[in-house]
């Protein structure tokens, strides 16, 4: 049920705390200033005190921002989203820098590649591919329970000397959850203790069939050490993009994801977005969270700058008032007045809900007497 306390609601209507409770108490009820009212009371006060009430439901205020109708009318197809889990220190960071490093075409500043948290390379046929560089449960985690779904595909990396550990589990957990198919990578195959074939079996246990033991899960032998058969890899999940058939409508406001956003000395709030619908462009009124802004530039993850970034393009924005959140869900709106409106409700939801929980809603009564 929507709630609010006593002293948010005198703070919106400019009137003192001392006043509500007043007319609460004529009317039979006792408040603290910290005290939380439901909406219908707070309607009532705020009427007999001879204000207007607008009372806003989430719904209206962040109808059409996400999965607007039109998305379907014009689809073409988008790069695969990857992201590489797996036990620590089993070769995410290793993998993931291989790649990369196997994909800079040399003279390129020098081979210093930014890190933005997500790149984009090339596989053998052509495709692009983009990887989420922030290997780790944590964020994977963090974005599903923003409801952002950005990863299509994921890399499960298991150590060919160390065989299935429970990470592994985790991340076979994980990807099932959120319904993304797993692309098996046995690494450190060059290591003379290394058993492939057990770690295949093991995964077994787990449900994961592979090809070669008559599944349906793809599957390489790899070495992020030696960069063997990254190549092999990259084409398999182009295969697996395929096999998905992933599409995306370009030509539409942009919608996307925070992959990762920090406040950068001399650029102020930079934030690494993933975009996955639509395309973004410089001059864009973006709103993610609570913070909003105006697109002042748009950096690819070589650092350069560009003016557009379409579906499954990873891009530094600049121009956000404030650092948003990983995992915080971006569109573009049509006005600051609407970015606005949107950021200013995300904020007071904000502030309802943590002055709810102070107030002591489900405190129990050991603890109100202690
Ligand atoms: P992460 O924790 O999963 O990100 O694992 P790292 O990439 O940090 O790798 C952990 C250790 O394994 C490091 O010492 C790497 O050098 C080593 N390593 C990673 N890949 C390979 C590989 O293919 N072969 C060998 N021999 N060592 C590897
Ligand atoms: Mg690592």
């Amino acid at each position: 049920p929507e709630t609010i306390t006593i002293q948010e609601l005198a703070n919106r209507m400019s009137e003192r705390g001392v006043d509500v409770i007043k007319l609460l108490m004529k009317q039979g009820q006792m408040h603290k200033i910290t005290d939380v009212i439901d909406a219908d009371t707070a309607q009532l006060v705020a009427e007999e005190l001879g204000h207007s009430v607008k009372r806003v439901a989430e719904s209206d205020v962040e109808e059409g921002l996400f999965d607007t109708p039109g998305e379907d009318d014009h689809l073409v197809s988008r790069p695969p989203v990857v992201t590489i889990m797996g036990h620590v220190d089993h070769g995410k960071t290793s993998l993931l820098d291989a790649i990369r490093q196997a994909n800079v075409v040399s003279g390129e500043a020098g081979g210093i590649t930014q890190h933005i948290g997500a790149y984009q390379v090339v596989a053998p046929n052509g495709a692009p591919i983009t990887f989420i560089d922030t290997p780790g449960h944590a964020a994977f985690t963090a974005m599903r329970a923003r409801g952002a779904k950005v990863t299509d595909v994921v890399v499960l990396v298991v150590a060919a000397d160390d065989g299935v550990m429970p990470q592994t589990i985790e991340a076979i957990n994980h990807a099932r959850a959120a319904n993304v198919p797993i692309i098996v990578a046995i690494n450190k195959i060059d290591k003379p203790d290394a058993k492939p074939e057990r770690v295949r079996s093991e995964l077994l246990q787990y449900e994961v069939q592979v090809e070669s033991m008559g599944g349906e899960t793809l599957e390489v032998e790899v070495s992020a050490l030696k960069r063997t058969n990254l190549d092999k890899l990259l084409e398999l999940i182009a295969l697996q993009a395929e096999l998905l058939d992933l599409k995306s409508n370009p030509d539409r406001p942009a919608e996307g994801t925070v992959i990762e956003a920090r406040l950068d000395r001399g650029r102020g709030p930079v934030a690494t977005v993933l975009v996955q619908r639509g395309t973004m462009r410089v001059g864009d009124i973006i709103v993610a969270g609570s913070q909003s802004g105006r697109v002042r530039a748009l950096l690819d993850d070589k650092g350069a700058n560009v003016t557009s970034a379409g579906p499954s393009f990873p891009v530094e924005v600049l121009g956000f008032a404030g650092a948003p959140d990983a995992g915080d869900r971006v569109a573009v709106v049509e006005s600051e007045a609407r970015a606005r409106e949107i950021t200013e409700y995300r904020e007071r939801l904000k502030r309802d809900k943590a002055a709810a929980r102070g107030a002591g809603a489900g405190r129990s009564l050991v603890e109100m007497m202690s």
